[in-house]
């Protein structure tokens, strides 16, 4: 038998399930599709299981594209506090972690309920173990043909987000529908994701893993401040995560471990106060004590500071406030939050996410050029691009 609907979703994550509850509320027939045993997988590990959903202070400067306005439209009709209305009629309970960032308060869990409820009020089906074997447009929308029968819509909405962590259901097949129908596919890369060192930065590090400080991690123009986290392989953490969407290969990365203080200054006030101290002992009292020691033996020079003379310490306050790392590369899909990259937004309708290529084809979320920071960002581009379509399809 044909499953016939008007709207068909074809993924059941975040910006797939969002626009097939927001299209059910305005009366049409929707079916959703996904090839994982299970909807959502990626909310439900998001956020460390309690999904920072959304971000207050969301604008379009939070988000990576080729073009940087695209996401601008969406938002500004599907806004943070759209989403969060929903969370408090679902009396889900959250709070501000930092920085505007929201989380439920006991597990992601929630909001996969949500959206479920939301989409079973709205009479949305909802079918996963089904995998799309072909696809085809016929007269009227398209017809698909699956592992679990023929489908046939009017619209179909493509959700099949990224290829971030392959073993939560990824796969690149957006891409590929978007291509066969003339869209251009931008290159994709791992995003928010930890960054590798190897040789000698690697060795220069070793046996630091699990210290964490504030540092404000810079590469090009964008700088962002918050914990970095030394691990076995390299370097993570917030401002780590954050500015790895910004780094590429052989970019070099720069790090201020003492972000707010002035090392120069600081190093003439220890010289004057606390000479005899050694440099490691004062640094120890404002860094974690193993990276100070480490940073001396290494960079910076291991004696008491009367001994440095100025040029010496302007050389070392030059790499506390300035420190340079070139990383060797990310830890890749298997681990990255987000794909960088994606579907070419420029045949894509900014209103409605639908082709200018081919009329009843959408694309939301993820799968699309438009990437958020960390914090939130990227379940509200869902949330907005799938509200967008919804609205359309
Ligand atoms: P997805 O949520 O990835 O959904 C795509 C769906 O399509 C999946 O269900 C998949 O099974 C299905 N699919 C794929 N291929 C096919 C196919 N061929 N046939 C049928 N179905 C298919 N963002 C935040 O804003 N806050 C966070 O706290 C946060 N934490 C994260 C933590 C982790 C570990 C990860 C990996 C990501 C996190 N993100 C977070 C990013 C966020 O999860 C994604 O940006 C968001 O889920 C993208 O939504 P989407 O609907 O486009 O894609």
């Amino acid at each position: 038998a044909v499953i016939d609907s008007d709207v068909l979703v074809i993924g059941a994550g975040a910006a797939g399930l969002f626009a097939a509850l927001t299209a059910g509320q305005r009366g049409r027939r929707v079916q959703v599709i996904d090839h994982a045993n299970k909807v959502g997988k990626k909310i439900l590990m998001s956020g460390g299981g309690r999904c920072n959903f959304t971000n207050t202070g969301t604008t379009a400067a939070n988000y990576l594209s080729a073009n940087p306005h695209f996401c601008k439209s969406a938002l500004a009709r599907y806004t943070p506090a759209d989403f969060i209305a929903l969370v408090e009629k679902h009396r889900i309970a959250y709070h501000e972690k930092e920085l505007g960032q929201l989380f439920c308060d006991t597990s992601s869990k929630a909001i996969v309920r949500l959206l479920l409820d939301e989409c079973a009020q709205a009479g949305v089906q909802v079918r996963t173990d089904t995998a799309v074997e072909a696809i085809e447009t016929i007269a009227d929308g398209w017809q698909l043909r699956t592992s679990n029968g023929v489908y046939t819509a009017r619209s179909l909405i493509v959700a099949t987000g990224g290829l971030s962590v392959p073993t939560m259901g990824a796969t690149g097949f957006g891409y590929e529908i978007a291509k066969r129908y003339g869209h251009s596919v931008l290159p994709t890369r791992a995003g928010l994701v930890p960054l590798t060192l190897s040789g000698k930065p690697l060795e220069r590090f070793d046996g630091l893993s699990g210290v964490a400080l504030e540092v404000e991690a810079q590469c090009g123009k964008a700088s962002f401040r918050n914990q970095l986290l030394i691990t076995h392989r390299g370097i993570s953490g917030p401002a780590i995560l954050q500015i790895s969407n910004y780094w590429q290969p052989g970019k070099e990365l720069r790090l201020d471990l003492l972000p707010g203080t002035d090392a120069l200054t600081w190093l003439q006030q220890m010289k004057a106060e606390r000479g005899a101290s050694e440099l490691r002992t004062v640094l120890g009292e404002i860094l974690p004590k193993r990276l100070a020691q480490r940073l001396c033996e290494q960079w910076l020079g291991d004696k008491p500071v009367r001994q440095f003379d100025e040029r010496q310490l302007q050389t070392a306050a030059s790499l506390l406030n300035d420190f340079p790392l070139t990383a060797s590369g990310t830890e890749g899909y298997r681990t990255a939050e987000v794909t960088l990259g994606g579907v070419d937004t420029a045949k894509v309708s900014s209103a409605s996410m639908e082709s200018k290529l081919q009329p009843g084809l959408f694309l939301v979320g993820e799968v699309l050029d438009v990437t958020g920071w960390l914090g939130g960002y990227n379940f509200q581009w869902a949330w907005a691009s799938g509200h967008a379509a919804g609205q359309a399809a």
